[in-house]
């Protein structure tokens, strides 16, 4: 069966504020009950030896009897006395033998005491409580010994109402808070439960893909923060959709032109069949064309399959010093091709890294580099190994540069600061996204500054090769 947690909870407070009052009522009730007890005790104590005293008194001061006698000729006399004088509480005087002498009320019922009467001859003291009347029984001191019993029959009344009111209040303070510990219980947890249905309907909506209606909580607890979480999750979501419908757009746009040209030449050449000119053209833009589709093809699919899976990295000792000096080498004929001269200073340093991985980076650095130069340009190329355990690898060049404020973007996936140049290029946007994933998924960083018109310049950095920590695999 589901229970809310409003009552649930509304429940748990109640039954706790309940047993606190059930357990502080008892401890005062018995305080009290005790209490009580102590003060009739020692009431009853005091008029019993006031009584004795002035019984001994009688007997020592009148005519010498032995104690029977006199009990039954002054029991009755000295009854009445006391009794006046103990507040209207009936008093009961008996001899050795346990027979009564004298009754201040000797109208009413004899009350039976027997037992504590047979307790009292023996020189002990003995109380009965029945209802609200206590009969008290104390032996009556003399010179030689016992002289009889003195009974006080008296009434509790008063005491045990004022029990019963302290009872009464604990009873009321018992049903109060507990209707009012329900209550409030009910409407703080209802506010509580509120909050969490609303983040239960945001679950929902985000569950039906409807990102942009998260609500927040405006409260500064853990509902709170679950709130905001829930928000972060389904903005987080939304802009990851975005930005794959965006990279599919873009991407689709992208196949488009170059898969168009293609065919219009493929078009062109089945109507002018015998134009060498022609065919030397369509030839030549095919070739760039589906070069330009293979790279785009490629890029597209090692990026999306970077972001979506641990790539899979084989890490070794590669010494960057060779691998640089062989893409120089690969990239001569393009550098010769656009009059740009490739300078190097190349200090011995050896990385812990995934050589395809840093072959596809460098690659695509140097290219751009000589890509957005200018003619009669030239690349330096600059590598050391720092003290602070990273080869640092600068690429520097003469070229068009990047306005300062779309340097942030161009490591985006398909941004291109110059579209025409980077189309004349054959470029797509892809390349420094790639770049910059797989250099962070080499624990490496790069960094870009440039000055637009004069040139552009990358440093990218990675973790030196150490002994100790790479082991060779
Ligand atoms: P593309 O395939 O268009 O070259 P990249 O991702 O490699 O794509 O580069 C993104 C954009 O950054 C390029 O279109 C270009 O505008 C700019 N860019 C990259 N490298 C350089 C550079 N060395 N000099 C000037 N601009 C550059």
């Amino acid at each position: 069966m589901r229970i809310s947690l409003k009552w649930k909870f509304s429940a748990f407070i109640a039954a706790l504020l309940l047993f606190v009052v059930i357990m502080m009522s008892f401890a005062v009730l018995k305080g009290i009950s005790q209490y009580q007890r102590e003060q009739t005790e020692s009431a009853m104590a005091k008029q019993s030896e006031a009584a004795s005293a002035r019984i001994q008194q009688e007997y020592v001061t009148g005519a010498r009897l032995d104690a029977v006698t006199f009990m039954k000729l002054q029991g009755r006399k000295l009854a009445v006395e006391l009794g006046a004088s103990s507040g209207g509480n009936r008093v009961l005087l008996y001899d050795g033998a346990g027979e009564t002498v004298g009754d201040s009320l000797p109208m009413a019922d004899a009350p039976d005491v027997g037992e504590a009467l047979a307790y009292a001859i023996q020189n002990k003291i003995a109380y009965i409580v029945k209802g609200d009347i206590i009969d008290y029984l104390a032996p009556i001191a003399g010179p030689e010994g016992q002289l009889g019993v003195f009974h006080l029959q008296a009434s509790l009344a008063a005491q045990h109402v004022f029990y019963r009111n302290v009872q009464r209040m604990f009873i009321a303070a018992g049903v109060g808070v507990l209707a009012v510990s329900l209550l409030f219980g009910f409407v703080y947890m209802n506010r509580q439960a509120k909050d969490i249905r609303r983040l239960n309907e945001a679950a929902e909506r985000i569950r039906n893909g409807f990102y942009d209606r998260t609500p927040k909580l405006a409260r500064r607890d853990e509902l709170g923060d679950l709130s905001d979480g829930i928000a972060a999750m389904s903005e987080a979501i939304q802009t990851n959709i975005r930005s794959q419908k965006q990279f599919f757009n873009n991407i689709s746009h992208e196949l488009k032109t170059p898969l168009t040209s293609i065919r219009a030449y493929a078009d062109l050449l089945d109507m002018y069949k015998d134009d060498p000119e022609l065919l030397e053209e369509a030839r030549e833009a095919i070739a760039q064309e589906s070069g330009r589709l293979f790279e785009l093809v490629e890029n597209a699919l090692r990026l999306s399959s970077l972001e979506r899976y641990e790539f899979e990295q084989r890490p070794e000792k590669v010494e960057l010093k060779e691998l640089l000096e062989e893409l120089c080498m690969r990239l001569k004929g393009k550098a010769d091709r656009y009059g740009i001269a490739i300078n190097k200073h190349l200090h011995s340093a050896e990385v812990w890294a995934d050589k395809e991985s840093l072959t596809h980076i460098f690659m695509n650095v140097l290219d751009n580099a000589i890509k957005y130069n200018v003619q009669g340009g030239s690349v330096t190329l600059t590598l050391k190994a720092g003290d602070s355990g990273l080869a640092e690898t600068e690429v520097r060049d003469t070229g068009i540069g990047i306005p300062e404020e779309l340097r942030a973007r161009i490591f985006e996936p398909f941004y291109t600061a110059n579209r025409d140049r980077a189309r004349q290029s054959g470029g797509s946007g892809l390349g420094l996204a790639l770049v910059k994933q797989l250099t962070e998924k080499q624990n490496g960083h790069i960094q870009v500054d440039s000055a637009e018109g004069k040139g552009t310049r990358f440093v990218i950095a990675f973790e030196l090769y150490d002994r100790r920590k790479h082991l060779q695999v």
